[in-house]
């Protein structure tokens, strides 16, 4: 097996990253909010590793995640901050180390944001998205890399080979096969492919994985499909398209939470069109959650930062707006207008 060749820079945060396992740790490591096959993947695959290590490990969620994630080795131990609010501050307030995964900057972790700001604990960013922040104590940022879990994978290589468990390699396998839309998006390098052979080599069952991440399908969340199809509109004379669901589309159908989750990629399934753009009215939170797709050049991490408050990578980024449905749509037409010189 090829071993990946990191930089200086990520060898100096290995190095960095020993010294601070050297002695035992409480350790909380935290994914986003909403948390996704990556973050929850890389979150339990370091926190199985840590574990085997000596170290005392938890995973605070900031909140729950879709029923499609609940089946993945040690789910059942995460601690989510909406259902155990006391418990994590707690778990918070005791913690030596905080690893965040999956994100870098901490407004991403939801209503954990304070508590984390306030902790004393060491922070290490483990993260792949563009424009890291600067809260972390230690940070290992890439965003050539397909997943947070492709990051894992390298740490876990360096740091002891023997420990690819099982359990940590079909967790590592799902949040690069979700990251990388099933070894399909650009960021899948050769190395992201010898990665995923080690993991099979080490347990990951690819078919068994793909099923349960992808034939789980709801009786509601197909008829939501079909709904948002019906609802796609594509610009005048450009190669974009946006999808729209309201609440009252999303309660008609019995909505769960990561229904939605994929259907901004329908977009970009047409032929010629290189921009999709979902908006998901969410009445509870008060707003917009809105998810971007590109194919090619056209960056939607900059157009989420520059017209809704979001960000990302460059062919995958999310945003939000406070305004009705109605309205961000003539906002994120109002946007395009702006942008569309780039097309
Ligand atoms: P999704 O559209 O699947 O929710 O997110 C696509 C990518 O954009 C993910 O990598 C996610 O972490 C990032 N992302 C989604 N929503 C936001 C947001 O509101 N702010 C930022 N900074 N990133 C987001
Ligand atoms: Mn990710």
């Amino acid at each position: 097996m090829k071993i990946v060749s990191l930089s200086s820079m990520d060898k100096q945060f290995i190095t960095n990253l020993k010294l601070s396992l050297n002695s035992a740790q409480k350790v909380v490591i935290i994914p986003h909010k909403n948390p996704d096959g990556d973050a929850l993947g890389s979150a339990l695959a370091w926190m199985h590793f840590l574990l085997e290590k000596n170290h005392e490990a938890i995973i605070i969620s900031p909140n729950d995640y879709p029923d499609f994630l609940k089946w993945l080795p040690g789910e059942n131990s995460i601690l989510k901050y909406t259902i155990y609010p006391k418990e994590v501050r707690k778990k918070l307030e005791e913690a030596t180390l905080i690893f965040t995964l999956d994100f870098n900057v901490l407004s991403r972790c939801g209503d954990l944001e304070p508590l984390v700001k306030k902790s004393s604990a060491h922070k290490i960013m483990i993260d792949h998205h563009e424009n890291p922040g600067s809260y972390a104590f230690l940070k290992y940022s890439d965003p050539k890399m397909s997943s947070t879990c492709e990051m894992i994978y390298h740490l876990i290589n360096s740091l002891d080979k023997n420990l690819f468990l099982p359990k940590i390699a079909q967790c590592l396998y799902t949040g690069i096969m979700t990251d990388t839309g099933s070894f399909r998006y650009p960021a899948t390098t050769s190395a992201t492919h010898r990665a995923i052979a080690h993991l099979v080599e080490e347990g990951a069952d690819g078919d068994q994985i793909h099923q349960k991440i992808y034939d789980s399908s709801s009786f509601s969340r197909l008829k939501l499909l079909g709904i948002t199809l019906s609802n796609m509109t594509q610009i005048k004379d450009l190669p974009i398209v946006y999808l729209t669901l309201s609440q009252e589309e999303l309660n008609s159908c019995g909505y769960k939470k990561g229904d939605t989750e994929g259907f901004v990629n329908y977009g970009l399934s047409l032929d010629g069109i290189t921009f999709s753009c979902i908006m998901i009215e969410n009445e509870s939170d008060g707003i917009i959650k809105m998810s971007f797709r590109s194919q090619g050049d056209f960056s939607v991490n900059d157009f989420a930062r520059t017209f809704f408050n979001g960000g990302g990578h460059h062919n995958a980024a999310g945003g939000m707006s406070e305004l009705s449905l109605q309205e961000t749509i003539l906002q994120f037409q109002q946007a395009i207008k702006e942008i569309k010189n780039k097309f």
